[in-house]
């Protein structure tokens, strides 16, 4: 069994309303397909079908106040309410208490420690390296998690090897920011079909997407129409290139905010879960919020290691 985890920053469910909600207008016929036709908006049910499950999933977790990064990735990631044990959100980055909670234990190192192979796909420039060695740069929870399983972060020369993809997937972000050099563009669906492939090589793929958090807080609604339009497409390449009988796609978030883009900051609609393939049941069971991401990734591969 393989899974190929894309995690999504600031991602919600929202209401209909096509002035700040690119789910309202956007073009999204892949992920509609899990929805039998119908927008990602709030209100959806839980959604079922042969190819998979989409879960509108509680990010608040019982704590007051907007949810934030460090304590939504960090329940994600240990199957722990982080909020809860702090008694508020918190983020973008984690302080001190949450950094402990994640290096104490997380999914990724549980599955390093039996033997998983794990793949982080997303490519970081030196700059990324050279700032977190001088200390300059905290790593976001999801990299801590990663980070503390020892599990390799691409640079520049894995994404021009294709062994890692850009944030934004198609390489042409990276080429605008970084340079060319070698960095191949790819389609919105070339990208996801080499996405498929890369993660066919491991047990546990992670794809760290936080542009969706950023063009919530900063972009237009035509930004945000746009990014959900290439995640669309990414989405189809990795279905079409995917075998459903030997491995989930797993798509969830920590927030909301990209559903209310130009109203700034994060909001408190739940966040959309969607496992994809054959054994979705599997991960899917019991899961209503966001500390039954881990409990699910486990249950899904560690009946294979074991
Ligand atoms: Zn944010």
């Amino acid at each position: 069994m393989r899974l190929l985890f894309i995690f999504l920053d600031g991602v919600g469910l929202g209401e209909n309303d096509p002035v700040h909600n690119p789910f309202a207008t956007a073009n999204l016929p892949t992920l509609a397909g899990f929805t039998d036709g119908r927008r990602w908006l709030r209100g959806l049910p839980r959604i079922e079908s042969q190819t998979g499950v989409f879960i509108p999933t509680d990010a608040c977790l019982g704590v007051d106040g907007k949810p934030q990064s460090a304590t939504g990735q960090a329940t994600i990631l240990t199957g722990i309410n982080v909020p809860e044990r702090l008694g508020r959100h918190y983020g973008p980055r984690p302080n001190r208490q949450i950094a402990e909670i994640i290096e104490h234990d997380n999914v990724i190192s549980t599955l390093k420690a039996r033997g998983a192979d794990i793949a982080f796909a997303n490519a970081f420039p030196s700059t990324f390296f050279e700032s977190v060695r001088r200390g300059k740069r905290l790593l976001s929870a999801n990299q801590l998690a990663l980070h503390t399983a020892d599990v390799r972060f691409p640079d520049a020369e894995a994404l021009r090897d294709g062994r890692a993809l850009s944030v934004e997937f198609t390489g042409e972000g990276w080429r605008n920011r970084f340079g060319a050099d070698g960095v191949p563009i790819l389609t919105p669906f070339e990208a996801g079909q080499h996405l498929a492939q890369l993660a066919g090589q491991h047990t546990l793929t992670f794809f760290d997407h936080w542009l969706t958090d950023y063009v919530g807080h900063r972009g237009t609604l035509q930004e945000a129409v746009a990014l959900l339009e290439t995640l669309d497409g990414v989405m189809a390449g990795i279905l079409d290139a995917w075998d459903r009988s030997e491995g989930l796609v797993v798509l969830t978030s920590d927030h909301g905010n990209i559903e209310e883009t130009g109203l700034r900051g994060h909001t408190y609609n739940p966040i959309p879960t969607l496992i994809a393939g054959q054994s979705w049941p599997i991960f899917a069971d019991g899961l209503t919020d966001l500390t039954g991401i881990t409990p699910g990734i486990l249950r899904t591969l560690l009946r294979d290691i074991e």
